[in-house]
């Protein structure tokens, strides 16, 4: 079955998906953004199961339980602090939503949900991120057979306009 990819905008912490996607800080140790806001959804807990984990580098991911969130597991992933765009920046970006997805399908999960990573107090130009998350989804698709659904979070409307018009597009 095709998976279904979709935008919607609203406050992430919101969704009951199988897991919900953090842009953290390397840190692992909670931030502002969306990082401070599924921190506080979340509980303690979360801070208490991230402190072990040994921070996370640029594009990599990890994963813990959601606690008090609706969605079963956070999947924490580190975006690139965007710094004139020479500096590989497009390529790590995409690292994080790869090294999400592959979570994703070591663990069967059947849907997920993304905030727009990186483009935040990191900087990253919100079109060309959101360019790099959907061709990123769509081309790691036929590695995850398991997946249902993949919900790209938009905060702001226009970010939702923009994974709209994205998806709305034939892949090319
Ligand atoms: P980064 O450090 O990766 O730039 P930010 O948290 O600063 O991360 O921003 C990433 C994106 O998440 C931004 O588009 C921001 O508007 C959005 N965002 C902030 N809070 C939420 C939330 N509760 N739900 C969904 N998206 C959010």
């Amino acid at each position: 079955m095709a998976t279904l990819l979709r935008a919607l905008q609203g406050d992430i912490t919101r969704l009951a998906v199988t897991a919900i996607v953090n842009a953290a800080n390397s840190s692992l140790l909670g931030g502002g953004g969306v990082d401070g806001a599924i921190h506080r959804a979340a509980g303690p807990q979360l801070l208490e199961a991230c402190r072990p984990l040994g921070g996370c580098n640029t594009g990599e991911a990890k994963l813990t339980r959601g606690y008090r969130l609706p969605a079963q597991y956070v999947i924490h992933t580190v975006g690139p602090i965007w710094q004139g765009g020479s500096r590989d920046e497009a390529q790590r970006l995409a690292a994080c939503y790869r090294n999400v997805l592959a979570i994703a399908a070591r663990e069967g999960m059947p849907s997920l949900a993304f905030p727009c990573i990186g483009t935040g107090v990191y900087g990253f130009p919100a079109e060309q991120a959101a360019q790099i998350a959907v061709a990123t989804v769509r081309a790691c698709l036929p590695h995850c057979p398991q997946l249902e659904e993949v919900l790209f979070c938009c905060f702001s409307s226009a970010d939702l306009e923009r994974y709209q018009r994205l998806l709305s597009k034939d892949p090319c």
